[in-house]
């Protein structure tokens, strides 16, 4: 354990607001943007049709345009220096459907060319617009070629729903796929078994086994016709000189009566609004020093301990979409501190 710094603070959870522009097609229903940025004051405000404007401040704000690559440099960069030094960090995204955290986690990459052409792709991905995990992905191998003669990466990337866990790795086609659980040790850190490690030996492998997981997510939303997908994934990377590494990208946030619930629908909300809640209220109690917090609540929770307990870096980037005043007014209360 440490006090960790980084960008300066001595802070082990850092806040990150990155909001989105209006899309072509909000623009095109005259939809108006409620946001603005002051990014030297590190402040979002709100500009609330119902009541008085209102000031979020965070770590550090993100400005409507801000690319991929500043993104990572800013957030990512420096928090994976600190794992190649051995320390462990957890990056995660937090936004409603929509609000960027596909597009912040993984972004944009070439996933048909892949197959056909790796090399090709992969020096593409890096140069376009694709997101934090396959920046990590290249970051953490050069650093690891370049600084280690021996090091050994593992891969697991697993997808929670209704709170049940399910290996994005495994065979879709196995009817009776390995049950995963959270198992806790006696010193109460929780380890996750059952779950498929990959192995992997170049940075090819392992954007092979992001691109394999984040496909078998995509159908996996289209067959439960989910495609606000009501699922959180959890995609670690496992280096062996020490410690973890991990993403979380956090599925919608919006609530019962916004998604117009039906009976099993109902149930889906209720759960992603337990585990958020249950998030939330973490996150809310490490910010102001409680001594008692509750991460058994949930599934969520449990897998994220170890990263939320103060043992790595975690870094928490809420997305934040221009259009809908009420859900993110919703998603700026989480995680912002006063001033
Ligand atoms: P989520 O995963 O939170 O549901 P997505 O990442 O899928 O949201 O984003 C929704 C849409 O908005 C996508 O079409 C995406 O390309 C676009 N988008 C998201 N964030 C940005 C951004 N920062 N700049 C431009 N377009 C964005
Ligand atoms: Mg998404």
């Amino acid at each position: 354990e440490r006090s960790q710094s980084f960008n300066g603070s001595e802070k082990h959870v850092q806040v990150i607001a990155r909001p989105r522009p209006l899309s072509d097609n909000e623009k095109s229903q005259n939809l108006t943007s409620c946001l603005n940025v002051n990014e030297t004051r590190r402040e979002i405000i709100v500009n609330c049709k119902t009541s008085t404007t209102r000031f979020f401040n965070y770590d550090h704000v993100f400005g409507f345009q801000t690319r991929q690559q500043d993104v990572y440099k800013v957030v990512v960069a420096p928090i994976v220096e600190e794992v190649l030094k051995g320390y462990s960090s957890t990056i995660f995204a937090y936004g409603q459907t929509g609000s960027g955290k596909t597009h912040t986690m993984l972004g944009v990459f070439p996933i048909d060319k892949v197959s056909k052409d790796t090399v090709g792709a992969y020096m593409s991905m890096l140069e376009s617009d694709a997101g934090i995990m396959p920046r990590a992905i290249h970051h953490i191998f050069q650093g690891l070629q370049r600084q280690y003669i021996d090091y050994t990466v593992k891969i697991t990337f697993l997808e929670l729903y209704n709170e049940e866990l399910t290996d994005l790795l495994a065979d879709p086609t196995n009817e009776q796929p390995e049950k995963i659980k959270i198992y806790e040790d006696k010193d109460k850190t929780n380890t996750i078994i059952g779950a498929i490690e990959a192995p992997c030996e170049t940075p090819f492998d392992a954007f092979k086994i992001l691109i394999k997981g984040a496909q078998r997510r995509q159908t996996a939303e289209t067959l439960m016709n989910a495609s606000s997908s009501r699922s959180h994934s959890i995609f670690t990377m496992t280096v062996t000189m020490k410690d973890a590494q991990g993403d979380v990208d956090l599925a919608g946030s919006e609530n019962i009566s916004r998604s117009g619930a039906t009976d099993k629908r109902a149930r889906e909300a209720g759960t992603i609004n337990q585990s958020l809640l249950t998030l939330g209220r973490v996150i809310t109690a490490l910010i102001s020093n409680e001594k008692h917090i509750c991460y058994r609540d949930s599934k969520l929770t449990r897998i994220l301990q170890d990263s939320l307990c103060g043992k790595t870096i975690t870094s928490i980037i809420i997305t934040l979409s221009p259009a809908n005043e009420a859900e993110t007014l919703s998603t700026l209360e989480y995680g912002h501190r006063a001033r």
